[in-house]
């Protein structure tokens, strides 16, 4: 312990001497933190599997000083540097043992008295688009764009996480059968690459950073301004949730309705699903559309549900259809659309709710997590895309297998189209014209029954990776998480050769992102190794 203190101490010291070369001392004292709660906030993330305590945190107040830390960081005493979102991973991607977490979180710099008036989104009515800070809350994108009857197209379920952080995967939600993933609705980006350069880069201008960025998992540069298209913001939603015994009918509905994505005003605009496999209850966590003083049981369904779900598992179609406030026609569309799918007919339970509250629907869960004090809790998800082909083994092997009949959390099942996915993105996806979201989103309890314990979770993944391996489902991981460099090698496939020479193009040091473990970093100022 003491020799670790000791060490950090003069990695301090050899960064601050560092940095100080190219920022004015005074500014310096603004950017860099050592302070135990500024530590402690950084050295875990969303899944508290990992605590990995960084040298320093790094608060900027503009891309260049971010571009200045980089150059710094890739002087001869070299450190690594490593963009924290709002930490909202789950395995320590956004972590560095031997170097500078940078905080990019606008709502953290500004609690923090900054000035973060420069981070606030611009939005051009005009031409459609907001400019928007890496550092943006998504909830925060969409209040400034609603301010002009705007939204972006492609979200994520929760809104809580920051733009940098969601295009470095996918971003990806029950719209992205129409509008593609979030990397596919981004219009600019202003990057800082891993030799300290700021650089502007689109579809256009320098754009194989752009795509290389992408789902780049943060390894070319640290996003620090996005340009995202808008639409005009729909004021309602409807939200209907159907149930399904039948998975073939189950996903043949889902295929059929991602099928209609360029139809105009005849689609749904959100397309989601999930299984059940708990004990007969249709309520879970992320559910704020069942009371839960009111919970939906299996058994109040009729006998078609009940009669095959002895012990087994129930499927429920979630699907929205948006509209204006003085729109008469959106009972008669759903109707339609309804009347084409094959589910359970005493099963459909509609809500009608306001745009936003849709969008924000997973944080009231959050509010009510937190008071239980159960959202800070070891969270092992585990995020796999599936071949459409192989999506009822995959059904058999694992929802009908290895999960028994208790789950701890949610199970997520969606398709999407792969076209609306551009390949020149840095993000693998199975090689199929349609594949699946499978999220299992489960929480570990320690107090509660054995198979809540973080170990049993974890093994249980495991499992499933290994049956997906054995059976050659041809499965990639969203919000990848892997060892050694051999299975990353294996993830990108084809797209490695290439997603290796852009490493070496903008971060040929290998000092951004370490925490995601794809190239071995090459300094080590901290002697003590992660928890990891
Ligand atoms: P962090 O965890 O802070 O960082 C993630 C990675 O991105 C790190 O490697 C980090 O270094 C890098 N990074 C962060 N900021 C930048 C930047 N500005 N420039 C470059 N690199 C950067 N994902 C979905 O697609 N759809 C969902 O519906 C969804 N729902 C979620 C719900 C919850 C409750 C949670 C916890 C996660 C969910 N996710 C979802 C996953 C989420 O999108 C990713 O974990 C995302 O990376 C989190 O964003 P963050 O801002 O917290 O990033």
């Amino acid at each position: 312990m003491a020799i670790k203190l000791f060490l950090t101490a003069i990695a301090i010291c050899r960064l601050i001497i560092t940095v100080g070369l190219t920022l004015a001392p005074t500014q310096l004292l603004h950017h860099l933190s050592t302070h135990h709660t500024d530590m402690e906030t950084v050295s875990l993330d969303f899944g508290r599997m990992t605590r990995t305590e960084p040298v320093a945190v790094f608060r900027p107040r503009s891309a260049v000083d971010v571009a200045e830390l980089v150059k710094a960081a890739t002087s001869t005493v070299g450190f690594t540097v490593s963009a924290r979102g709002h930490g909202h991973s789950i395995n320590g991607q956004a972590h560095t043992s031997d170097g500078v977490v940078v905080e990019m979180a606008r709502r953290r710099l500004r609690d923090r008295n900054d000035h973060t008036d420069q981070f606030r989104p611009r939005v051009n009515f005009i031409q459609q688009y907001v400019d928007v800070w890496g550092g943006e809350l998504w909830v925060d994108v969409l209040k400034s764009t609603l301010v002009y009857g705007l939204a972006p197209k492609s979200w994520t379920d929760y809104l809580y996480l920051t733009v940098g952080g969601t295009l470095s995967n996918a971003g990806i939600s029950g719209q992205a059968f129409n509008h593609g993933p979030q990397i596919s609705n981004v219009l600019e980006l202003d990057v800082v690459t891993g030799k300290g350069e700021i650089m502007a880069c689109s579809e256009k201008k320098n754009s194989e950073l752009f795509h290389a960025v992408l789902g780049g998992l943060g390894q070319f540069g640290i996003i620090t301004r996005a340009r995202i298209a808008l639409e005009p913001a729909p004021q309602r939603v409807r939200w209907i949730r159907v149930l399904y015994n039948n998975f073939t009918a189950f996903t043949e509905d889902q295929e059929y309705l991602i099928s209609l994505h360029d139809k105009g005003s005849q689609k749904f605009d959100y397309v989601e699903g999930f299984v059940i496999v708990d004990e007969g209850l249709i309520n879970n966590w992320r559910s704020s559309f069942f009371s839960p003083k009111n919970p939906v049981k299996i058994s109040s369904l009729g006998p078609r549900a009940r009669s095959s779900n002895n012990g087994d598992v129930l499927y429920c179609l979630e699907i929205t259809k948006n509209y204006l406030e003085y729109s008469d026609s959106v009972d008669q569309e759903v109707d339609a659309l309804l009347k084409e799918l094959d589910f359970i007919p005493a099963s459909v339970f509609t809500t009608d709710l306001p745009y936003v509250d849709f969008l924000d629907r997973v944080h009231k869960a959050e509010l009510k997590l937190r008071s239980k004090g159960l959202w800070e809790v070891p969270h092992p998800w585990l995020n796999l895309f599936i071949p459409k082909s192989r999506i009822s083994e995959f059904d058999q092997g694992v929802f009908k297998g290895i999960l028994g009949n208790k789950t701890s959390g949610p199970i997520l099942i969606y398709p999407m189209n792969k076209h609306k996915w551009d390949n020149r993105t840095s993000v693998v996806t199975p090689n199929e014209d349609v594949f699946y979201l499978v999220a299992l989103l489960r929480s570990a309890l320690e107090n509660g029954e054995e198979i809540q314990s973080l170990k049993y979770l974890t093994d249980q993944n495991r499992r499933i990776l290994k049956f997906c391996e054995e059976a050659k489902i041809g499965v990639k991981q969203y919000l990848p998480h892997y060892t050694t460099q051999q299975e990353w090698i294996k993830h990108f496939g084809d797209k490695w050769d290439h997603f290796h020479k852009m490493k070496m193009e903008f971060d040929p040091k290998h000092i951004l992102a370490t925490g995601q473990h794809i190239f071995r970093p090459i300094f080590n100022l901290n002697a003590d190794a992660s928890l990891r």
